[in-house]
């Protein structure tokens, strides 16, 4: 008789989940409370991060400067609010057949809905949004990478997350113990605003797996022109870099140095990139090494 491991896994296969990934309670112990799945559900015991891939083709109008709209419906809008809603409830599901509760999490950044004041003085203040980063490399899906965002085996950086969190005892995932992000500084090379840092890091530790993630200035990257997004949920929150020059330019070393799987016919850049500086400018880029010669 299949456990409710093997079923989730199986249907999420039939359904087009791209990336699954097991947690057990142990692994978020030192997670602070508000930032903490298990404060949501104290009796959970497995957290489930699911992800579905943002397709290269998606970011193709933003790399070639003619169409900038397209990546955010699909790939913000649709699949944050569509595909992976609906997959997310649809494994909810089937831990409910089961007879297991499941608390389905989507990925809003924690101080959109908050609300600050506790309901009583041993509970965080609502709402609790889980990191999912740390969720990440806790189910054992990637890795935190230089440029400060979730890399995957399979697809570097082009994916979404939900997060469901259950009672059911489900065996954890190992961690990830390969590299994906090779520190090769690419993704500081190619920022026309010197957001990255090319020298200085700190060592981020999540379950025992360390981690260089690259000083960056956020702010810098909040005025970038070069495929960065507003934050969707909150102005003041971390754009969202994964159309933006730096994450294009690494996009096209991890596929050229296949350190990630999903691999194309035909490479990602195909002529030279554009770069704007903070006012909109045209401006020369310094990262040329993966641009082809028409
Ligand atoms: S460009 Fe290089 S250093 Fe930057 S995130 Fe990608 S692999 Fe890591
Ligand atoms: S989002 Fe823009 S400013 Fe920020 S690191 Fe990337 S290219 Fe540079």
């Amino acid at each position: 008789m299949e456990n409710i491991k093997q079923k989730l896994i199986a249907f999420s296969k039939k359904i087009g989940i791209d990336i699954l990934g097991f947690a057990d309670k142990s692994r978020f112990r030192e997670v602070e409370a508000k930032y903490n799945p298990f404060s949501i559900f104290p009796e959970g015991n497995t957290v489930i991060l699911l992800g579905k891939r943002i397709c290269r083709g998606t970011l193709r109008g933003i790399e070639e400067g003619t169409n900038f709209s397209d990546y955010q419906f699909f790939t913000r809008h649709g699949l944050e609010d569509h595909f992976l809603t609906t997959d997310c409830y649809d494994l909810t599901r089937i831990l409910e057949d089961d007879g297991w509760e499941a608390v389905p999490i989507f990925p809003n950044p924690t101080e959109v809905f908050a609300q600050g004041v506790s309901v009583s003085e041993d509970r965080p203040a609502p709402n609790v949004h889980p990191d999912f980063n740390y969720a990440a490399v806790a189910t054992g899906v990637g890795e935190i990478s230089w440029s400060g965002m979730v890399f995957t085996p399979e697809f570097g950086s082009r994916q979404r997350f939900h997060m469901i969190i259950t009672d059911a005892l489900i065996e954890p995932s190992p961690i990830l113990e390969d590299k994906i992000c090779d520190e090769c500084g690419k993704c500081a090379d190619a920022c026309p605003l010197g957001a990255i840092s090319k020298t200085e890091y700190e060592t981020v530790e999540i379950c025992g797996k360390k981690m260089k993630v690259a000083r960056i200035d956020y702010s810098l990257c909040a005025k970038c022109k070069n495929g960065a997004v507003p934050n969707r949920f909150i102005t003041s929150g971390k754009p969202d870099r994964i159309a933006a020059l730096c994450n294009r330019t690494c996009l096209q070393h991890l596929e050229k140095e296949s350190l990630v799987k999903n691999i194309f016919e035909n490479q990602f850049r195909q002529s030279k990139e554009w770069a704007l500086d903070i006012n909109g400018n045209y401006k020369k880029n310094a990262g040329e090494d993966d641009v082809i010669n028409l």
